[in-house]
């Protein structure tokens, strides 16, 4: 039997329509959620990204500030911009774009932002509060895939959920998230032996490897929930997962589909974000 598609797009579109609600309301209080984007140099994957944060925000009526820096930028003037954004009314949550330039260290930049405007949720203090079970920012990736399994009805609990990957931006907080949601864990990553051991036995498969479809069908228990991270070219040069899509969807349960299965979640998450860090400073935050 052919597994249940999760639709990223429509579930996106149905998370949106209640941050709406939720920036109306802040609106109606004298407060304009506010996010701000900064982007150093001219990667033109970075400038796609940033294009469309700005667009949603604009969508949902949020105040939206895109700050393009030259590439040969000093990193004090970058420092000295992102001081200004901590200290801006404004602006309840901003992020600097990665990869910046070599010259400028992206540790003492991640460092230099407050953390109560780290909307993507990679400050060590918030990636501490996470790992505590304290989340204040969860990062916008793993937090829409958790988003496509709630609004799925996948049930957590109790299951065993394998994630492929340990990158901090994307297999790690994943894991973290789950076992929030008291699955049980395992992390594989390339030094894993035995892989398909593991996926074999997953409820819930979360694969963010960027190593295209490498997950095949055998590897696959059959009614599991299978969430693919992954953003490739195939042979082809046509986007792919790191899924063997038409394979697995004929073993699992639920399958996101690349495009249009997490693409579309993670930027509506920081949207997301951004909305709670205003709620929060006005002290109806949740
Ligand atoms: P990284 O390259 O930072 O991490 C990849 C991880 O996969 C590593 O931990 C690596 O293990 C592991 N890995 C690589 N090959 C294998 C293998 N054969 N078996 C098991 N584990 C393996 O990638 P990211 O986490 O940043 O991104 C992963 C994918 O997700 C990419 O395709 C990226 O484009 C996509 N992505 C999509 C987003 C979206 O919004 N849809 C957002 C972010 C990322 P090890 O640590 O041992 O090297």
């Amino acid at each position: 039997m052919s597994a249940q598609i999760i639709d990223g797009k429509a579930i996106a579109q149905q998370v949106r329509v209640e941050l709406k609600a939720r920036t109306d309301a802040l609106k109606a209080r004298g407060i304009t959620p506010g996010l701000a984007v900064i982007i150093v140099g001219e990667d033109p994957a970075s400038k796609i990204y940033v294009a469309n944060k700005i667009k949603a925000c604009a969508e949902l009526g949020l105040h939206s500030e895109h700050i393009v820096m030259s590439a040969d930028t000093p990193e004090a003037t970058l420092l000295a911009k992102i001081d200004e954004l901590n200290n801006d009314p404004k602006i309840h949550g901003f992020l600097v774009q990665l990869p910046v330039p070599k010259h400028i260290d992206s540790n003492k930049v991640l460092l230099a932002i407050d953390p109560d405007k780290d909307v993507d949720g990679f400050h060590p203090v918030n990636v501490g509060a996470l790992a505590t079970g304290n989340m204040r920012f969860a990062p916008c990736t793993p937090w829409g895939c958790m988003k496509l399994l709630e609004k799925s009805g996948v049930s957590i609990e109790g299951k065993h959920a394998v994630v492929v990957g340990r990158s901090n931006i994307v297999g790690k907080p994943m894991a973290l998230l789950l076992l929030q949601a008291n699955a049980t864990v395992t992390i594989c990553t390339s030094k894993t032996v035995d892989l398909a051991k593991f996926t074999r036995d997953a409820d819930i498969l979360v694969v963010a490897t960027g190593r295209a479809k490498m997950i095949t069908g055998d590897m696959v228990k059959p009614g599991a929930a299978v969430i693919d991270v992954g953003m490739n070219r195939d042979e082809n040069g046509k986007l792919c997962g790191d899924v063997d899509f038409d394979a697995v969807k004929e073993v699992a349960g639920w399958i996101t589909p690349v495009p249009g299965g997490v693409g579309p979640m993670t930027i509506t998450m920081l949207v997301a974000n951004t909305v709670q860090s205003a709620e929060r400073t006005q002290g109806s935050g949740k």
